[in-house]
């Protein structure tokens, strides 16, 4: 099994997100998004949607309630696939639930290291780099890339039916693209010294 996509080693962060990911999933091997509700709900949280003011979404472990905000359609646009943005919303709080709820019982501010260990441990869990590298859409992706046709056309087109079977946004899918050491854009000679994905 390759540990490596675009020449981007496993961090110690993805390692733990994906190792409780495999925890929570089990022997589950279709997309995780589809389990992510019953997951949720069987850690005995609830998932509500409410208006909330700047954030997309809240952990309240008093009431042991995950918050999604109700007014989303209001505040992007009205393409967005509001049911793949409130996938990614409930997966960054069931990570502040799993590394972060000693810190939010004692009542602790999160700070910007605890945010991007719940941006993390969403696309960790949402877009396993296993099942993401065997995805039909990532032989294109490389094949354009290797032939030095990697216009943004090609790019998004393979990000979009990705995200789509992932049931994410196509940012969404594109930051954990990026993160993994592809790009749209100078990603010619990165993309070439990778021997295999
Ligand atoms: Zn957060």
């Amino acid at each position: 099994m390759s540990r490596r996509i675009g020449g981007t080693n496993l961090t110690k962060l993805e390692w733990i997100c994906a190792q409780d990911r495999n925890e929570l999933l089990g022997t589950w091997g279709d997309i995780p998004a589809l389990k992510l509700r019953a997951i949720v709900e069987g850690l005995g949280l609830r998932i509500a949607y409410e208006p909330l003011g700047d954030d997309d979404g809240q952990i309240d472990l008093s009431q042991r309630l995950i918050i999604v905000d109700s007014r989303l359609p209001q505040k992007y646009n009205e393409n967005t696939d509001f049911v793949a943005m409130a996938n990614s919303i409930i997966a960054h709080e069931l990570g502040h639930f799993r590394l972060h709820r000693f810190e939010l019982r004692a009542g602790e501010e999160l700070t910007f290291q605890h945010e991007h260990e719940a941006f993390t441990y969403a696309e960790v869990f949402l877009m396993p780099r296993d099942q993401l590298r065997d995805h039909p859409s990532m032989l294109p992706l490389w094949q354009a890339f290797k032939a030095g046709k990697a216009d943004h056309g090609t790019w998004w087109r393979h990000v979009y039916q990705l995200a789509e079977h992932f049931q994410v946004t196509p940012s969404a899918l594109n930051h954990r693209l990026n993160g993994l050491g592809l790009e749209c854009q100078k990603t010619t000679r990165r993309v070439a010294s990778v021997s295999r994905v």
